[in-house]
C-alpha cells in the first residue's frame, strides 16, 4: 500500500515538473526588427503596420516584429546586410542600386545578399519651400539655403539626381544641409532653412507640419525638360504628382507635378525561409486589415506589391507567392 502510495506521489512530482517545464519553457522565440525611417515619416507607421498584423499570431510562429526608427533608406540596406537589422522598408531606386552596387555602393560593390519581399505605398519626390523665398520652379534652387537630406535617407540620392540632372552643383551653387527629415519641418518653420526635400508617401505627418506653421510655405514642382531626362534615363523613376487635398494649408491649390519611387520591404538571405514566409503570408492574407492601417496604401494590390522589385525575392516569400498562385 505504502509502496504504491509512493510510487504514485513519485509520478504526481514528475507530471506536475514536466508539465511545469512546458508551461515556463516555451518554444524559442525568434525576434526581428524592421529598419524604418524617420518617425513622422510613413515608413515608422509601416513597419508598426507590419508588427501588429504579424504580432498577433505570436504564439503561432513564435515570432516577435520590433520596429526602429532610423535615417532611411540606404541605412536600412546596410544595416540589414550588416545583420544589424532583419529587415528594412527601402526605397525602390535605392534597392536597385544596392543590388547593383552603383551609388552609394559603388565602392562596396553590389550587395548580392540582399533579397527582396514586396512593395508597399509609392513615395514621390517632394520640394517644400518658404513663399518668402522666391523659389517656384526647380531651378530657382540656385543660391538657396536647402536641406537635401541625411546621408543615410533615400531623398538625398533623389534630391542630387534631380540637382545634376539640372546642372545645379550642391556643393557650389547653393547652400545645402544634411538634416534628418524629422527636422526638416522645423527648421524651415524656423526661417533656418528655404527649402527641404523629402521622398515620402501621403500624408505624412512631417508635411503637415511644414505646411501648417505660421510660415506660408508651398510645394515647388519638380518638372521640367532636365527632369523629363532624369526619369526616362532610369527604370524606378516614374511620373506622379502630390495630392493637394492632403495639405490643405500649403499655399497650392492644385496637385503639384514630380516623380516618385516606391517604399519597398527587404531583407537578407540569411533570415530563414520561416520567418520570411510568416511575415509574408500574414501581410498577404491579412491585405484589407492591413491596408486600413495608412491612407498611403490606398492603392496597395496583391499584384503591384510585386512590382518595383530589383533584388531577387527571398525563397520564404516565394513560397507563399506559389502557394497563392501570385508568382
Ligand atoms: N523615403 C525615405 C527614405 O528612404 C523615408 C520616408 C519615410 O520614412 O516614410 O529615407
Amino acid at each position: 500500500m505504502k509502496k504504491v502510495f509512493l510510487f504514485g506521489l513519485a509520478a504526481a512530482v514528475i507530471l506536475v515538473f514536466s508539465f511545469g517545464a512546458v508551461e515556463t519553457c516555451p518554444a524559442k522565440v525568434t525576434y526581428v526588427t524592421i529598419g524604418t525611417g524617420g518617425v513622422t515619416g510613413v515608413y515608422y507607421p509601416t513597419g508598426g503596420a507590419i508588427g501588429k498584423i504579424v504580432n498577433k499570431k505570436r504564439k503561432i510562429y513564435n515570432l516577435r516584429v520590433t520596429v526602429e526608427s532610423t535615417g532611411g533608406s540606404v541605412f536600412n540596406v546596410n544595416a540589414v546586410m550588416a545583420g544589424d537589422l532583419e529587415f528594412g522598408i527601402v526605397q525602390s531606386d535605392r534597392q536597385y542600386q544596392a543590388w547593383n552596387g552603383t551609388k552609394d555602393w559603388k565602392d562596396k560593390g553590389p550587395q548580392k545578399k540582399l533579397r527582396a519581399i514586396c512593395s508597399f505605398h509609392p513615395e514621390s519626390i517632394v520640394l517644400v519651400a518658404g513663399d518668402d523665398t522666391g523659389i517656384n520652379s526647380f531651378m530657382d534652387l540656385r543660391g538657396k539655403h536647402v536641406n537635401i537630406g541625411n546621408p543615410g535617407s533615400g531623398q538625398r540620392g533623389n534630391s542630387t539626381d534631380a540637382l545634376a540632372a539640372c546642372g545645379i552643383d550642391w556643393k557650389k551653387d547653393m547652400r545645402a544641409e544634411g538634416l534628418k527629415a524629422d527636422e526638416s519641418a522645423k527648421f524651415l518653420q524656423d526661417g533656418r532653412i528655404d527649402a527641404f526635400f523629402y521622398t515620402v508617401g501621403h500624408p505624412n505627418g512631417s508635411i503637415k507640419e511644414a505646411t501648417s506653421g505660421r510660415r506660408k510655405v508651398h510645394f515647388v514642382p519638380v518638372t521640367g525638360p532636365c527632369i523629363d531626362k532624369l526619369v526616362a534615363k532610369w527604370p524606378y523613376y516614374a511620373k506622379a504628382y502630390i495630392p493637394i487635398k492632403f495639405y490643405p494649408m500649403a499655399t497650392n491649390k492644385e496637385n503639384v507635378d514630380t516623380f516618385a519611387v516606391k517604399a519597398t520591404f527587404v531583407t537578407s538571405a540569411d533570415i530563414p525561409d520561416d520567418v520570411v514566409y510568416a511575415i509574408t503570408k500574414e501581410i498577404f492574407d491579412n491585405l484589407e486589415d492591413f491596408k486600413k492601417l495608412h491612407p498611403a496604401y490606398g492603392v496597395l494590390t496583391k499584384q503591384n506589391m510585386l512590382e518595383a522589385l530589383s533584388a531577387p525575392i527571398h525563397p520564404g516569400a516565394m513560397r507563399y507567392y506559389k502557394e497563392v498562385g501570385l508568382k
